[in-house]
This record gives structure tokens, sequence and C-alpha cells, in this order.
């Protein structure tokens, strides 16, 4: 008894003598938050903006930041892991490789991002979710939820900065030889500091608990790590993070080799965020209201991607109820199922399904089709918009006359239907996007892949560039999503 009280003892001097130098051992988890108190804290700006609620650290107040500075460490290469949770509405986030600053935003050092529901201050409209790395590689997407405990992981690994959410991994960085960064980010690399949490506004109110960091060993095996994208593909999709750019491909299948695992892998290697299709409709195994809820659940719940359904034929409003449509975040349609003046039903897409005696009645009769699919659809995007067949492809210019793209576009206009720029199909042609624009028509970037093979949105990239797209101009799921509106306005007619 005595010899075991004496180890006990023996080994209590051990840890607390461990804990007072001023060298934490790598590989070992140490606390960086007691639960009791702030110390080891240091508060910027407005130090009323956290407090110590039943053990748990609050952010909750103007803008400020709480500065880690209980020892002499320099945190390079760490593992940091914390328990949050946020109030509805609320914005915070986790800076490191950070230093102290009197005021605003910390300059030095990256932020990972929380935010479960917060929409912006002010005239700023706030797109970032929880787990994003701020402004680098941000995420439109999140599983978390208000009131409900996450676990957050940072890493750090030489050039490799990895995010992870319950444990779910969001985001894996490279951070290249010579990052992208606008003027007020050059700040924003790899070096070595601490560690801050944010205080975003009034309206905010987030809990911590159970901080703790690790440290990992100076040298790593992403010390030299080559960026996941060519020079020029990661400068270009580096800045468009850096300026708030909604990167997505929102026409995503889950086909061929591609399982979900592996574009969940290709997204945040290449920072676009991916919305996954299902096709939906008569003559596709998803065809009624039990088969969608337990695809969605069984297949895509608590991942970070959106969740759309591509309605098939023109009788999915009958299929599928409002109640279940609503579980996805947006609804696509295309137009590449057609009748002709016959009634002879053709897959454009297939050739020997294509007879086309008249062009321009062909073109006449599309057309109308494409309207009315906006007119009468509760949908929220026309995808493989503006689609050829084969045999008339090469005179897709011609046959888009002005009068017709400005049929389609008004109908858009009017409907609050967004355009798909197709990845695949590279379509519809600038013009068409610039008129569209003018109206005040929103976009979807989207692949419509077969396969493992998605590309990274070439042509999308080209169009920002040609029709000076800018983030006002893209459909983001959930916040433009006006589907209940519209299925009770079809209800009613
Ligand atoms: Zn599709």
């Amino acid at each position: 008894m005595k010899k075991l009280e004496l180890t006990a003892i023996a080994l209590l001097v051990i840890f607390f003598s461990n804990c007072q130098t001023s060298n934490q051992k790598e590989d070992q988890w140490n606390t960086l938050f007691d639960g009791t108190s702030l110390d080891g804290w240091q508060a910027a700006e407005n130090e009323g903006s956290f407090y110590i609620e039943d053990s748990l650290l609050v952010c909750h107040g103007p803008r400020a930041h709480l500065f880690y500075q209980g020892n002499e460490e320099n945190y390079k290469n760490f593992e940091l892991s914390a328990d949050v949770m946020t109030k509805p509405g609320a914005n915070s986030g986790i800076y490191f490789h950070t230093a102290f600053q009197e005021k605003g935003w910390p300059a030095k050092g990256y932020e990972v991002q929380v935010n479960n529901s917060h929409k912006g201050t002010h005239e700023y409209r706030e797109l970032k979710k929880t787990g994003s790395l701020y402004a680098v590689r941000n995420l439109y997407n999140t599983f978390t939820n208000d009131n409900e405990w996450f676990n957050l992981k940072i890493k750090v690994e030489g050039k490799r900065v990895t995010v992870q959410v319950n444990d779910q991994m969001m985001v894996d960085y490279i951070e290249p030889a010579n990052p992208v960064r606008n003027d007020n980010q050059q700040e924003r690399i790899l070096s070595s500091g601490t560690f801050a949490l944010q205080s975003h506004d009034p309206e905010s109110k987030v809990y911590y608990k159970n901080i703790k960091v690790k440290k990992l060993p100076d040298n790593t095996d992403y010390d030299n790590a080559e960026p996941y994208l060519d020079e020029e593909l990661n400068s270009a999709i580096s800045h468009l993070h850096n300026i708030g750019f909604p990167l997505m491909d929102l026409h995503v299948h889950l086909k061929g080799d591609l399982t979900l695992e592996k574009a969940l892998d290709l997204s945040r290697k290449n920072g676009i965020n991916y919305g996954i299709a299902i096709n939906s409709g008569l003559d596709f195994p998803i065809n009624t209201d039990e088969k969608l809820r337990n695809h969605i659940q069984e297949n895509l719940e608590d991942h970070p991607v959106f969740k759309a359904m591509q309605a098939e034929g023109r009788e999915w409003t009958e299929i599928f109820s409002p109640e279940a449509i609503s579980v996805f975040d947006y609804v696509f349609t295309d137009a590449m199922t057609f009748n002709d003046l016959q009634g002879n039903r053709m897959h454009l897409w297939m050739p020997e399904e294509v007879h086309i005696t008249n062009k321009q009645l062909f073109m006449d009769a599309l057309t109308d089709t494409i309207v009315n699919i906006i007119k009468t659809e509760p949908i929220d995007v026309y995808a493989n918009a503006t689609y050829l067949p084969d045999t008339l492809a090469s005179e897709y210019n011609e046959l888009w006359t002005q009068e017709r793209m400005e049929k389609i576009t008004d109908e858009l206009a009017a409907h609050n239907v967004a355009f798909e720029i197709s990845a695949r199909y590279k379509i519809p042609n600038p013009a068409f996007i610039k008129m569209a624009k003018a109206k005040g028509v929103k976009f979807t970037f989207g692949t419509n892949n077969t396969d493992s093979n998605l590309g990274n949105l070439a042509y999308c990239l080209e169009m920002i560039e040609e029709c000076k797209l800018v983030t006002e101009d893209m459909f983001i799921p959930e916040e433009n999503r006006d589907f209940r509106k519209k299925t009770e306005a079809m209800a009613t007619k």
C-alpha cells in the first residue's frame, strides 16, 4: 500500500515537472484551456468577448482575438484538437502560426473557419463554412449543426495542412513555394507561432472545450511536398479562393469508378467543392420518395458535399413529393430528352435516335421545350444547358440565334433558374452567358462526368475570365434556393 502511494507521488512529481519545462514533448497532448480560468490566454481589442461559462470557453462579444501565450512554445508542426459548439448565426475561428496583435483580424498565419449558419454582417456576405482554411481552401457546405458539439482538428506537417471535422478530412492543402495571396493576405503562410480564437461579432456565440495541442517533429515527410495541382491551375484556383469566389462543381455523378471516397479526395486536392447528383425519375432506380430518402441517408449524409437531385423525365413532379425533394440542396434538370413535332422521343445524345429533317423547326421546338421546362418545373438549375445533338453541334453559334437566346435567358431570369456552364460540353457559348448575366441570371459549373475523370472545370475557369463572372453571379445552394416557393406556386396553379 505504502509503496503504491509513493509510486503515485513519484509519478505526479514527474508529471508536474514535465509540465513546467518550457519544451513540450513531441507526440504528447497538452491542454491549452483548463476549464476554470483563461490563464495562458491574452485577449486583444475587447477582453470582455471571452469568458468562462460552465467550464466552457465562450467567444461572445464585439470583435476580439484571444491569443495563447501560456508558454514559450513556437508551434511549427503540430496537431490541435478542440471541441466546438456554435449558436445559430455564429462565426468564429481558430488561427495558427499567428502572433499577438493589438487590433483587427490577425494578419499572421492561417484561420480555420467555424461557421455553420452565419451569413455575414452588414454588406459582407459570408459563404465560408466550418473547416475552411480561410480564403485558401474554402468549403461552402457543412454537415455540422448549431447547438451540437463537433470536433475540429488542425494538423501542420511541413508544407501540408489538414483540417478534420469529426474525424472526417475536410481540407488537405500543400502550400506551394510561391503561394498566391491577396495584398492583405501576404502573411497568410506557413511559418510558426501560436494559436488564437476569434470572437467575430456581438451576435456570435461559440463555445470551446478540450483545447489541446500535440507538438510534432520538426522534420516531416511533407517538408518538400509538391502541391497536388500544377502551378498554373493551383494559382488560378487559389486566386478564386482568395477573393471568395465560390468554386463548385455542382454536377458530379458517382458513376463508373468514382466512389464518394474518391470524390472527396479529389475535391480536397483540387479545391473544388462538389455537389453530388442523384438521377431520379420514372425510368431510374430512384423512383419513389422512400428510395430518395434512403439513398441520401445511406450515401451522402454527414459528408462535406452538396446533395443534388437530377430530375429525369417530365413526370418527376408527380412521382416525388415536395417534402422528399426538399432534402436536396438543389434540383436540376436538362432538356436532352425531347419529343419532336411528330411526338417521337429522342435522347439528343444518342445519334441513332436523332432524326432532324428541318434544323430551324427543330431549334424552334427545342427552344419551346426548354422554355416550358423552366416555366413549369420547380428546378433550381437548368443543366447541360443549350446542348445540341452531335449533328448540329458544329453550327451551335448560328442555330442559337439572338431571338432564341433571348427567349431562354428571359425565362431563366423570370423564374430564378440558374444556367449551368458545362465543363464537359463546353456550353453555353460566351455570348449566351453574357446575355444571361446581363439579365441577372445566376450560374453553376458542372462536369456531368461518367467516371472519376472529372477534370478541373477548365471551360468554366475560362468563362470566369471571358464573361467576367463574380461571386454575385453564382448560384449558391441553400442560399439562392426557392424550391418551396416554386412548388407552392405550382400547387396553386
Ligand atoms: Zn447528369
